[in-house]
């Protein structure tokens, strides 16, 4: 195996809070190896266009606490050609790269295996996600800071909701994943939590709703994921509406400030540590892995599983807080 001397590191897919904690750690524990250590801008089409700037410890000072990534971010069409991968790799090997390691969601580690097996080139993955849907590490970064955003809103809405007798669908992020929307929703005391891994039955809501009338609520939050098989919030709304009119009824869409602001102390911590393994697992010949963290403790995933499973979403969960919002 080729010794690695000089690293690659860059941010790809959906940007998250605590990318640039992630990168802080790359950078200085490359620099602390003694590894000269690149960044590249732009995610793959960065690669294709060698967008490279060489950093050191003073490149990321002041960072750890701002969310967005300063090696910006983006999804590149290109890099899914052969022709796109090929031109990556022979900018690697001409900008003298030994490894890189790639921080962002499944589809960046699709990439990254794509690269790795075409040309028996050294990638890690560090799991920089809001939607916490990765197989093998029980949190992504970015989760926790978009969660606390939600929960922050939702505390807001239910002051407006309680004294003006409303019921709210507050629709959050997750596409194909009801993460954000499952432990918001706990952490927000929701009356109910609307997700992509569950069915949603509109009678089912309406006769909860119903219910709750009955035990004198006059309020209400339900958390929609955006993924929902009955629609996002607006439409699930005109669903409910249309069939029990009891409540006066506000949609709030949260949108891209769930990806926005500082990290919380749990997305530095794990950005910090997963960044500081990605590179001592370089250094002790990993490749082809996302650094994920299991129990607390540092687990390699090949990319082939990571990106071939999801993080199963835990059922029970639900349950509770549907007892729980009782
Ligand atoms: P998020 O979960 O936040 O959306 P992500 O990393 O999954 O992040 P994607 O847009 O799916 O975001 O992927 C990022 C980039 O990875 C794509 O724009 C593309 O350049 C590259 N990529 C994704 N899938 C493949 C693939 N099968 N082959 C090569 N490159 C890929």
């Amino acid at each position: 195996m080729k010794e690695i001397k000089r690293i690659g590191v860059f941010t790809s897919g959906g940007d998250a809070p605590g990318m640039n904690a992630a990168i802080r750690a790359v950078v200085r524990t490359g620099n602390y190896n003694k590894l000269e250590v690149i960044g590249i801008y732009r995610g793959y089409d960065g690669l294709i266009n060698s967008e490279f700037q060489t950093m050191n410890n003073s490149s990321v000072a002041n960072i750890i606490q701002r969310g967005g990534t300063i090696l910006k971010t983006a999804r590149s069409e290109s890099f899914r050609t052969e022709e796109g991968r090929r031109t990556a790799y022979q900018n690697l090997i001409n900008a003298g790269i030994d490894a890189l390691v790639a921080i962002g969601g499944d589809g960046t580690f699709r990439g990254a295996m794509a690269l790795g097996n075409e040309y028996d080139y050294p990638v890690v993955g560090v799991p920089g996600t809001i939607d916490n849907d990765l197989f093998g590490t029980d949190f992504t970064i970015g989760y926790d800071t978009a969660i606390n955003t939600v929960i922050e809103v939702v505390d807001k809405l239910r002051d407006t909701a309680a004294s003006h007798n409303r019921l709210f669908f507050v629709e959050v992020m997750g596409r194909d994943a009801g993460f954000i929307a499952l432990r918001s929703g706990i952490a927000g005391g929701a009356e109910d939590i609307l997700v992509p891994e569950s069915k949603t039955i509109i009678e089912d809501l309406i006769d909860k709703l119903k219910n709750d009338r009955r035990e004198n609520k006059t309020s209400g939050i339900i958390i929609v994921s955006e993924g929902d098989d009955q629609g996002g919030a607006l439409e699930i709304a005109r669903k409910v509406k249309e069939k029990f009119d009891y409540y006066d009824t506000r949609v709030s869409i949260i949108g891209h400030m769930q990806r926005g602001g500082s990290p919380t102390c749990m997305d530095r911590v794990l950005a910090s540590t997963l960044g500081y393994d990605a590179v001592n697992g370089l250094l002790e010949g990993k490749r082809g892995v996302m650094i994920g963290q299991m129990n607390l403790k540092t687990v390699y995933i090949p990319f082939e599983k990571a990106t071939k499973h999801h993080q199963e979403m835990n059922k029970s969960m639900l349950t509770m807080a549907n007892i729980l919002s009782l």
